[in-house]
């Protein structure tokens, strides 16, 4: 498979692009693999990729029931940052951070990471002492953050409404300076690519139906494209965790699905060169390198495994984006579409064997999972690999919700919404 390089690139610019050779291969199922990953999104390819490249352990197949992309890794908003108040969440999306600073050369992929800061805006005093112990714990861990007041955010974001028309005055905000975007689609195809190379097989169209079994143990899946056995079988797939596990017998898990949209308009001269969002609603905004605004709120708060949602959150986002940039109004919205979101009671993830034997079990991304991709695969690929989680992952274990040691990051209780 061909190096991308200079040299790649100007070989092909001469000869009329007809060498390049498909990113990742189309293989046939095998009847059997060391360990059969669920899930061709993100976290599955990621994963993929470490149990070959950190574990030696490439007879491996990701089974992909649509097109690589399709679901969530191909849905979000591409916000990227590790601006976390527990020590829990802290060591995990820094130790994300640092992949994603090296990920482009790690999976000779352009995957556009761009460390433009996400900025987010306090609106009242307490919020920004709130924000000020926020980034406090997170120097005191090593991680980048700077307290802004409302001066310097408005020489650094000059398009924004300050005063937001009165109601909602920005008193400072916190900045995370490393943090950013990336291009969604990049990050799987480039992980699809790094995973194919160390000869893991990428099987799409290939939708798992059913669990093997030999008495309580899993071992290996019944699918679309014919049974497959596997030493292991792990679990990605996010919003269809509760779907997938249910074929397993496990119908209880502390995850709902519901969904979440995400809006971009028409491209516009560059604007805005950061991540900023709003403090006393909810809204996250950023410019793609195309020119279009890209943002999103809330989830829609009901329950659904639709990939659409509804008006009244398109009217919620749009009125706050326009209180934020009343330069906006007129700027027309060119798309909009809804991806499943798999939301844990305590709004963290859970990286873990079981909770069957001969099974593992990745999921509860919230609104969060794309910035997790490095760090939930170089995880599970360490807890597929060794049968225990790496201390990075520990605390996501599933059995936290039985001993009550949650990692609730915002305080809000078990209420997946409002997480
Ligand atoms: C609108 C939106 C905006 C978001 N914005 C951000 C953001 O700005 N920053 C951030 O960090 N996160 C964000 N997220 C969250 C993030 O996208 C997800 O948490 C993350 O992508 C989930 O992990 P994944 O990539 O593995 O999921 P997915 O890409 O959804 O992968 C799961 C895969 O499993 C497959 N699958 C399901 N059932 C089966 C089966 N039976 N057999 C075989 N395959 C199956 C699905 O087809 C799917 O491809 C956003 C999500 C949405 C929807």
């Amino acid at each position: 498979m061909a190096e991308y390089s200079f040299l790649s690139l100007l070989k092909n610019a001469w000869n009329g692009n007809r060498d390049w050779k498909p990113a990742w291969r189309k293989p046939d199922p095998r009847p059997a693999y060391d360990v059969v990953i669920i899930g061709g999104g993100g976290h599955g390819l990621s994963t993929a990729y470490y149990l070959a490249k950190e574990h030696g352990i490439a007879n491996v197949a990701v089974l992909e029931k649509g097109y690589l992309g399709s679901g969530n890794i191909g849905r979000n908003t591409t916000m990227i940052r590790s601006n976390y108040l527990l020590p829990a969440n802290q060591r995990f999306y820094e130790h994300s951070m640092k992949l994603w600073e090296s990920l482009s050369h790690d999976l000779n992929y352009n995957v556009m990471f761009s460390q433009r800061g996400c900025l987010n805006l306090a609106h009242s005093p307490a919020q920004l002492d709130d924000f000020a112990r926020r980034g406090n714990a997170m120097r005191h861990a090593g991680i980048d953050a700077e307290l802004m007041s409302r001066e310097q955010i408005r020489r650094f974001v000059p398009a924004l409404d300050i005063d937001f028309g009165g109601r909602f005055p920005v008193v400072g905000g916190l900045i995370q300076r490393r943090a950013g975007t990336a291009r969604h689609d990049a990050v799987a195809w480039g992980y699809a690519r790094a995973a194919d190379r160390r000869g893991v097989d990428i099987i799409e169209n290939c939708e798992v139906t059913g669990f093997l079994r030999d008495a309580d143990r899993i071992v290996g899946v019944a699918t679309t494209r014919g049974e497959i056995r596997a030493g292991k079988v792990a679990v990605a797939v996010a919003g269809s965790t509760g779907r997938v596990m249910k074929l397993a017998g496990v119908d209880r898990l502390p995850i709902e699905s519901h969904v979440l949209q995400a809006f971009v308009s028409e491209g516009i001269k560059p604007f805005m060169d950061t991540v900023v969002t709003f403090g006393a609603g909810h809204l996250y905004v950023t410019q793609s390198d195309k020119g279009g605004m890209v943002f999103g709120g809330d989830i829609d708060g009901y329950n659904t495994y639709a990939q659409r949602g509804n008006l009244p959150i398109v009217e919620d986002v749009m009125s706050e984006m326009c209180a934020m940039f009343p330069g906006l109004t007129r700027v027309r919205l060119l798309r909009s579409w809804g991806g499943i979101m798999d939301m844990s009671m305590d709004g963290s993830p859970i990286i873990t064997t079981g909770p069957l034997p001969g099974m593992y079990l990745n999921c509860g991304w919230c609104y969060g999972g794309f910035k997790a991709t490095p760090a939930s695969g170089w995880c599970f690929a360490w807890t597929i690999a060794r049968d225990e989680p790496h201390p990075i992952n520990a605390p996501f274990a599933l059995d936290r919700f039985h001993r009550g040691i949650l990692i609730d990051e915002k305080g809000q209780g078990a209420t997946p919404k409002l997480h």
